[in-house]
């Protein structure tokens, strides 16, 4: 018997209705005689609303608290989708995280998995039940209730996929697959029949939240064959695989963004050995991670040190570079919080030489200004003005060829 997980984000149990036709299609699944295992999101918005409940009443709530909170969003999607699978007959039994023991470290809002005990829900799946999870939260090893971050139903998922050895994952969501690009964004936007992990992995850590980048990094890592797929609609949706052969590799295969950044310069400082150190270690002992890091030389010995971190980071390090710059007796501190990083990915570049210019050349042409740029192997990155973020992405997935055809 096929064991199959199956994950439904917040958009396809946002309603009653909603939950009623994924609890059909999970029915149907069970009926043709496999082994179902499911893992629900909150329902949509629910994540952000009790945020901002939390945010009301402190200014950076407890994160052990906020867990206990958040974890709530998941659960009432699991009981009422279990509900509705009684209601069609169909025989269900809700857990959460804690209950089917995720084991997670205890980093509060952004936990990791270690361990899974998959006795309960073998146990329920040889009585012919259908198993439903909560996505998004574990427990740590004091019993404490804990979550993996935005977007961690995927990771919960994955790692039950791979627990399981089950034969298939399924990601279902609001798009039908993963595409050349965001196609809220660009209408032209190609689906892809296949990704690889590699690329998916770039594109997720470069801002296509389509699948958390952990989910991606667990599948790579155990061998769990991973699809995307919408709930609403029939389909293959997108195989995430391993690589392609040569002949088959797009040179670009798709363009991700991320509106989360914020960059921040502090200017004149000294060039001497330690100073890279001294601007970043007060960040990152504010547990702050940094992204993007460019230095320049000037003429007169000082240089000026550009990074960029999250949004909801920005005045908090923006505070800490004022102590270092006067510390340092730098000229002064900057910032810029309405840039995006849009990025270029495909193993196919590896071979290539000149898609660089190609991607500096038509943002050129579009008067886009280029404030930052990283590369690596696989990826292209460059930061720019918020407000060109359309007119960048459309532009470069016209001019690598990604553009559905009409
Ligand atoms: P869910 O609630 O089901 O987890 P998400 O909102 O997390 O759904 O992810 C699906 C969304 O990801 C899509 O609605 C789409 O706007 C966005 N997205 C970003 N990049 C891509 C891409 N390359 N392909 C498909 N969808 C993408
Ligand atoms: N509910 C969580 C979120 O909105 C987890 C998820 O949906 O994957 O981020
Ligand atoms: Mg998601």
């Amino acid at each position: 018997m096929a064991v199959f997980v199956y994950k439904f984000g917040g958009t396809s149990v946002g309603t009653v209705e909603r939950i009623k036709v994924v609890a059909e299609k999970i029915k149907k699944a069970r009926d043709q005689g496999d082994h179902i295992v499911v893992v629900v999101s909150a329902m949509s918005g629910e994540t952000n609303r009790l945020t901002g409940l939390a945010e009301e009443i402190q200014f950076h709530p407890n994160s052990r608290e906020m867990d206990v909170l958040l974890s709530t969003g998941e659960q009432v999607t699991m009981a009422l989708l279990s509900m509705a699978l009684h209601e069609l007959g169909c025989s269900a039994c809700s857990y959460t995280g804690g209950q089917v023991k995720i084991l997670t470290d205890n980093t509060h809002t952004k936990a990791r998995i270690r361990e899974i005990d998959d006795l309960k829900i073998k146990q329920d799946l040889e009585k012919g039940r259908v198993v439903v999870v909560a996505g998004f939260q574990g427990v740590d090893e004091y019993g404490n209730i804990t979550t993996l971050g935005r977007g961690g139903s995927d990771t919960t998922a994955v790692a039950l996929a791979a627990a399981l050895k089950a034969d298939e994952c399924h990601i279902y969501t609001d798009v039908d697959g993963v595409y050349t690009t965001d196609p809220r964004v660009e209408p032209k936007a190609r689906k892809l029949d296949k990704i690889t992990f590699e690329e998916m992995l770039e594109m997720a850590s470069l801002g296509s939240k389509v699948l958390q980048i952990r989910a991606v990094e667990f599948a790579g890592k155990y061998n769990v064959a991973l699809r995307v797929l919408s709930s609403f609609k029939e389909g293959k949706g997108t195989l995430i695989t391993y690589e392609e052969s040569e002949m088959e590799r797009a040179l670009i295969s798709g363009i991700a963004f991320n509106r989360d950044e914020a960059k921040l310069t502090i200017a004149g400082v000294p060039d001497l050995p330690g100073v890279a150190s001294k601007i970043l270690c007060p960040v990152a002992d504010e547990n702050i991670e940094i992204d993007m890091i460019i230095q320049n030389i000037a003429d007169d010995a000082t240089t000026d040190f550009t990074f960029t971190v999250h949004r909801n980071d920005y005045q908090k390090t923006k505070n800490i570079l004022e102590t270092v710059c006067s510390e340092l007796n730098a000229k002064h501190v900057t910032g810029d919080d309405s840039i995006v990083k849009i990025s270029i990915v495909g193993v196919g570049m590896r071979s290539h030489a000149g898609i660089a210019s190609t991607m500096f050349k038509v943002l050129a042409d579009e008067g886009i200004n280029i404030r930052m740029i990283s590369t690596s192997e696989i990826k292209i990155s460059v930061v720019v003005d918020e407000k060109y973020l359309e007119l960048a992405v459309r532009a470069l997935h016209k001019a690598f060829g990604l553009d559905k055809e009409e």
